[in-house]
């Protein structure tokens, strides 16, 4: 009861916040603030500095922990240590209403956030994005510890969102002859260029929890991340994918089909497909996270319509616990990228958090989490082509 009611004056704080000043920002009292203490405070997450503040400012902090404040900053809240900052009260702070803006932006460098008279209250760290929260001719509104603080345009550009890259099987040019012309099949050398490629330009992994709550607005991730998925639990991956993003210390995430996954591991012939068998599952968790492409439902029948659209909600069900039996899995990728929202609904009553499509896309706070868009990576994408997803 009492948990309840702390929620409901949470959210009813939240709306004045929001709510104040229709037209033009106002002044607010309520709340709780801390001052910053000492000269460029470090405000961080996950063990990461993302940005300092200056001495002598005042933020609204939304709870408080042993060792340290959160305040809300992106598109959460990051920390600051406590014996940097005191409590104080009282305090006027500029706020703006809640705007319908989607956009975020992202800094390219160490970027300074002013106040409206020019003054940088926070510098942010290279890699971040902020929700855009209002603009002027020449400046983004953001928001860090509640406060309205303004960035120049020229001094960010605009964030697409987070890639997720799509992919299927992988061959070596030499042994590939049955896959020559087929869209979802690339080579070794153009994976591990990839790969190459995200390494040498500062880009880390996410996994799909991650992405989960970045969406869900429970979790900052810097502009530099991308999830790297795989569908249909094929062998070649093991053989050509696990070993670079081991050597790379990257992570992906693996969409496997249950019931094409044997007790034992099959020979490997690139003349046709194997798939990944329990034990290799096993000795591969350390950079593949398994999840889930139905049990036995990846089928596509007469007029190119996948099988799980047209099986009843009760073999849905059925399918799906037994895929969960064999491997234990929280997200999903829809077969042929085909689904409704009947599909959608018996995800959420199996418990799967998320699931991604082959619609081409970002990630942004604003996607649907049961229908994540991917950029699908093909024998056509030349390093060039890649290279411009990550512009
Ligand atoms: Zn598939």
């Amino acid at each position: 009861m009492q948990k309840q009611f702390v929620i409901l004056l949470a959210a009813v704080s939240l709306w004045m916040v929001f709510s104040t000043g229709a037209s033009s920002e106002t002044q607010v009292s309520t709340g709780k603030y801390i001052q910053i203490m000492k000269p460029n405070t470090k405000v961080y997450e996950n063990g990461q500095t993302i940005g300092y503040l200056r001495e002598g400012e005042i933020f609204q902090y939304q709870w408080e922990e042993q060792q340290q404040y959160a305040i809300q900053y992106e598109n959460y809240v990051a920390y600051v240590n406590r014996s940097n900052v005191r409590v104080t009260t009282t305090v006027p702070l500029e706020v703006v209403p809640k705007s319908a803006s989607t956009q975020d932006i992202r800094t390219r460098k160490a970027t300074n956030l002013l106040d409206k008279y020019g003054r940088t209250i926070v510098t942010a760290s290279a890699d971040r994005r902020f929700p855009v929260y209002g603009t002027t001719d020449t400046q983004y509104k953001v928001l860090v510890g509640n406060r309205v603080l303004y960035v120049d345009k020229t001094a960010v550009q605009v964030d697409k969102g987070i890639p997720i890259l799509m992919y299927h099987h992988i061959l070596r040019d030499a042994e590939n002859t049955n896959y020559r012309n087929v869209s979802t099949t690339i080579s070794d050398r153009q994976f591990i260029s990839q790969m190459d490629y995200l390494k040498s330009r500062g880009y880390e992994t996410i996994s799909m929890a991650d992405l989960e709550q970045y969406v869900k607005g429970t979790r900052l991730l810097s502009a530099k991340t991308v999830a790297i998925t795989f569908d249909d639990g094929l062998k070649s991956n093991v053989l050509y994918a696990y070993p670079k993003l081991k050597e790379l210390g990257y992570r992906a995430t693996m969409f496997h089909i249950t019931s094409r996954m044997l007790d034992t591991p099959q020979m490997f012939d690139p003349a046709r497909l194997q798939f990944i068998s329990k034990p290799e599952v096993d000795a591969t968790r350390d950079v593949f996270d398994y999840h889930g492409h139905t049990h036995a439902k990846h089928n596509i029948l007469e007029g190119n319509i996948s099988e799980l659209l047209v099986i009843s909600h009760m073999e849905l069900k059925d399918d799906f616990y037994q895929a969960q039996q064999l491997l234990p899995q929280q997200y999903f990728a829809y077969p042929f990228g085909q689904y409704d929202s009947v599909t959608i609904q018996v995800l959420q009553e199996m418990g799967y958090k998320a699931a991604v499509t082959s619609k081409t896309g970002y990630v942004s706070r604003n996607s649907n989490v049961y229908e994540l868009p991917r950029i699908g990576i093909r024998p056509t994408t030349t390093i060039t082509k890649f290279a411009s997803y990550f512009q």
